[in-house]
């Protein structure tokens, strides 16, 4: 007996729908839709509109698409727009299975994360991907992602926001953007994919998250002034101080290595000191794509003496956006917004999420 799964397509734009012009590709409206509408892997002849053939377990694939006016290009998106995709996946949520977010690869990362905190008790499957290359192309990977995501949100419940990618399916706040030229674009440093697709669909069960017991919740992110500063040798103390001035409240400070930043450099241990006096949060996350900040060394302790709090192995986008997400709830003093940081509340830091059990992982690498 055939099983209709309903799985909502929002499509924010990116490469993905976009059409070659004489100023580049741009996203064109309708370009999706209408190429999937006559593409054999989106519709089944024999079947209604939007339906995608049968899967191998006789389950079939019904998907609706919500495009957003305008559609953009990932680097034009802002909070206001990860806060309006989380508004339509809560208002849709009892309509449909599962939602995949059509988004620029630019980007991708930072609105995965977003969605990840905002989300709150979520039990359906959320997936953001795109493509390098536009579906309009002949040689494209614009079909593999978008169908590999229709068939995992709609044959799998994965109760997390995902980002998927070249046959991978990596947790959202995992994620970053790694390649600017090549198709396997996105990695997942800290954690192995959720899922391969490779001749079978093998899905990781053991790292994803614990379904939630309470229903699904949206708080959104309100705050915007958060920022990010990669260290670099020589960074003055004008320059911190500049970025540190109100109105920012929220800092991610990209260290060196397993968190260092130099301790032979008292100006700029004082300004992040103030800075963190004065309640602005600052949190330490490695420049490096694998590992975690540590207080192993001494010019890593310093940090740590300024009030700076350690964001474990957390994504520099995971970072960010849980900074913003935290910061937005007023509720929260700046110390309990620090004593937060460091809780993995989504499964964006290794270890033990709340409420559940320690998981392990011995291969880290993918
Ligand atoms: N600039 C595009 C975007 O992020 C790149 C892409 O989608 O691959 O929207």
């Amino acid at each position: 007996m055939e099983e209709n799964r309903r799985v909502l397509l929002i499509c924010t734009g990116g490469t993905i729908g976009m059409v070659r012009t004489e100023r580049g590709y741009v996203p064109k409206a309708g370009s999706l839709a209408n190429r999937m509408a006559k593409m054999p892997q989106f519709q089944d002849p024999a079947g209604p509109a939007r339906c995608v053939p049968p899967s191998r377990f006789g389950t079939r694939v019904q998907y609706e698409i919500m495009e957003y006016v305008p559609l953009k290009d990932s680097s034009n998106l802002g909070v206001s727009d990860w806060v309006r995709v989380a508004e339509d996946i809560t208002r849709h949520y009892d309509e449909y299975d599962a939602f995949v977010v059509v988004h620029g690869t630019d980007t991708m990362a930072y609105t995965a994360s977003a969605l990840s905190f905002m989300l709150e008790n979520l039990s359906k499957t959320v997936i953001v991907t795109g493509s390098q290359l536009p579906l309009s192309e002949v040689r494209n990977d614009a079909i593999d992602n978008l169908l590999g995501a229709i068939t995992l949100a709609g044959n799998y419940t994965i109760p997390e926001v995902c980002l998927f990618f070249h046959n991978k399916l990596l947790r959202g706040n995992r994620a970053r953007k790694v390649d600017a030229a090549h198709l396997d674009a996105f990695d997942s440093g800290n954690l192995a994919p959720l899922a391969r697709m490779g001749i079978n669909v093998e899905v990781a069960a053991h790292l994803l998250l614990p379904p939630p017991t309470s229903p699904l919740h949206l708080r959104p992110i309100q705050e915007r002034h958060v920022a990010c500063l990669r260290l670099f040798p020589g960074l003055t103390e004008a320059i911190l101080k500049n970025l540190l001035t109100p109105p920012v409240r929220g800092l991610v400070l990209e260290t060196f290595g397993a968190g260092n930043a130099p301790d032979n450099r008292p100006e700029l241990l004082n300004a992040l000191r103030e800075a963190s006096e004065r309640g602005v949060v600052i949190v330490n996350c490695t420049q490096c794509h694998r590992g975690s900040v540590s207080t192993d060394y001494a010019s890593g302790l310093a940090l740590k003496e300024a009030q700076v709090v350690g964001g474990a192995d957390m994504t520099v986008e995971a970072a960010l956006t849980k900074l913003a997400w935290l910061l937005s709830d007023e509720t929260l003093s700046a110390e309990q917004v620090r004593a937060q940081i460091g809780v993995n509340l989504r499964g964006e830091i290794t270890g033990r999420w709340q409420g559940a059990p320690a998981i392990f992982q011995e291969n880290l690498k993918s």
